[in-house]
């Protein structure tokens, strides 16, 4: 294969596979098993995208230590109970 292709094969999985690993990263999920599993299917993308982390992820989400939903750790409130996080 030349340089051209090398490029091309990369844009076509790389891009996706890099996405998709760093979205389930952000969501405490295996980075590894994601990334394989988004370059060959960017739709796995889309399900990461809308998908919640089941735990805290320090940078990315909080849990609730009230109701023990997650939100994003930008926020210093709960979404759901309005509780303040500890910070
Ligand atoms: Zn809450």
């Amino acid at each position: 294969m030349g340089l051209s292709e090398y490029l091309f094969v990369f844009a076509f999985f790389g891009v996706p596979g890099v996405l998709g690993a760093w979205l389930a990263r952000t969501r405490g999920k295996s980075p590894l098993v994601w990334g394989l599993l988004s370059a060959p299917f960017p739709f796995f993308i889309f399900i990461l995208w809308f998908q919640k982390p089941t735990q805290e992820v320090p940078g990315h989400f909080r849990k609730c230590l009230t109701c023990g939903a997650v939100y994003p750790w930008k926020q210093d409130f709960c979404t759901y109970c309005a509780a303040k996080s500890e910070e």
